[in-house]
Parts: structure tokens; C-alpha cells; sequence
């Protein structure tokens, strides 16, 4: 049996998602953005939260830890490099460690940037990534804690995931950031098409996410810094991929 994935939209954009193994009965909630909403969601399910794996310490991410944890008896992980500011968890993980769902097992991956503790779960063998607040389809996160060149690293490593991984990030930003992309890089098929499909899907209120990494690599101009278009559009010359990261990350930033 595979892992079942229910993804809640809740506050004004964000997602959460529990993860449930139909095996073991257990189930984790990736963050913990409004416990209402996932308290809501696992009575609809009929599923009983087990673990809360948290990816960063942002309060629309680690806010409804306390009250889960009072209300189910969960166990809560959380970044090892943000152990301050998410005072309540149980296990605290960094890159290299692994976490259990049942007889699954998602890879631990430090992603700093937009907050500098900031963690990624990948589950390698379902090709299945939940990355926070790091890459958002066609954007990524903004740098809050770290340098643009941590988060050109963090982005780097998610990109040599492979390209069928389904990347659950935590908001639905993706209209605005389409808005933005066709700014960066205006001649690129890949993306027009992209753009298109977007706005189909949100004229229904659909979720756009999550996303093939694939695709994302094609038409993400956060993900592109070796683009000759994108190059040649910022006059960016044969700047770093980091430095050329960091152009479009500043213009989106003002956008
Ligand atoms: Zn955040």
C-alpha cells in the first residue's frame, strides 16, 4: 500500500498536509499552519495524528504545534538549528537524519535560506518532496534568515532530486509568481503553456500544487540562473548562478 496525502488549505494561502500509512494507522502532519483546519481534516479522514514533522519555525508553520500535541498526544520533529524557537518538539533533526512514517522513511535535507534552520522531507522511493517554504511552483521562498547564496545551495540540492518528484511546498502563491516568471524569462514556451494551465486551474479555485520538479525546472526562473534567456534579459553577463539567483530573487522582492 502506498502513503495517502491529504492536502488542507487553510489561513489566507497556505497548505498543510498529513501524510497517512494505511499499514500502520499512522499519520504525520507536515507543519502545523492552523490546527482547526487539520483537526478538522483528520475527523473528515477518520485518521489519528501521530507525529508532526516541522520544516521551520515560522508561525504559520509551527503555530498549532502546542495545540496539536495537547489534543492528540502527538510526538513533534523539528529543525535541530531552530531548537529556540520551537522550544516544544520531541526530536530534533538536520541533514542526514531520517524519520519514520510506518515503514516509510523520508530523508532530512537543510535547506537554509528563507529562515536558516529551515529542513526538507523527501521520501526518495515514493519520489514525493515537502519543501516548506524553500521552492514554491514557479517561485521560492523569500531570504528572511539567510544569504541568497544558502538559498541558491538549498534550491541546488532540491534540483538534483529526481525530475517524476512531486513537490508539495506550502503556499499557493503560484498566480503571482507566473506573473513574475513571464518577467524573467518572456520567450519560453515551457512556461507560456505553464501560465495558461495556471490560470485554468485557479479561475476553478484548484490548487496548482503540488508540482513535478521537471516542469519546474523548465519554466522556475529561480531554479534557471544558468538560463542564456534569463542572462541575457538581466544583462547578467557570466555572473555566478548564486549572483544571478540573486538578481531575480532582489527584483521579485519589489515586484
Ligand atoms: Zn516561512
Amino acid at each position: 500500500m502506498s502513503l495517502q496525502i491529504k492536502q488542507i488549505p487553510c489561513l489566507s494561502d497556505n497548505y498543510g498536509y498529513l501524510v497517512h500509512d494505511p499499514l500502520s494507522g499512522e499519520t504525520i502532519s507536515i507543519d502545523s499552519p492552523d490546527a482547526g483546519a487539520i483537526l478538522d481534516a483528520l475527523a473528515e479522514e477518520g485518521w489519528t495524528l501521530t507525529q508532526i514533522w516541522n520544516t521551520h519555525h515560522h508561525w504559520d508553520h509551527a503555530g498549532g504545534n502546542a495545540e496539536l500535541a495537547q489534543k492528540t498526544g502527538c510526538t513533534i520533529c523539528a529543525p535541530k538549528n531552530e531548537h529556540v524557537t520551537i522550544p516544544d518538539a520531541n526530536r530534533y533533526i538536520a541533514e542526514g537524519d531520517e524519520v519514520k512514517l510506518g515503514a516509510f522513511t523520508a530523508r532530512v535535507l537543510d535547506t537554509p535560506g528563507h529562515t536558516l534552520g529551515h529542513i526538507c522531507y523527501v521520501f526518495d522511493e515514493q519520489n514525493i518532496a515537502f519543501v516548506g517554504d524553500t521552492l514554491f511552483s514557479l517561485g521560492c521562498g523569500r531570504v528572511f534568515e539567510g544569504t541568497p547564496e544558502q538559498m541558491w545551495e538549498s534550491l541546488a540540492a532540491l534540483k538534483t532530486l529526481p525530475g517524476e518528484t512531486l513537490i508539495h511546498p506550502a503556499h499557493e502563491y503560484t498566480a503571482d509568481n507566473a506573473r513574475f516568471a513571464l518577467t524573467i524569462e518572456p520567450g519560453n514556451a515551457d512556461l507560456q503553456a505553464r501560465v495558461a494551465a495556471i490560470s485554468a486551474l485557479r479561475e476553478k479555485n484548484q490548487p496548482t500544487v503540488p508540482m513535478r520538479l521537471d516542469l519546474e525546472k523548465k519554466t522556475n526562473p529561480f531554479l534557471r540562473p544558468d538560463s542564456a534567456a534569463i542572462r541575457a534579459q538581466l544583462k547578467a553577463g557570466a555572473a555566478s548562478d548564486s549572483a544571478v539567483f540573486a538578481q531575480i530573487r532582489a527584483l521579485k522582492d519589489s515586484f
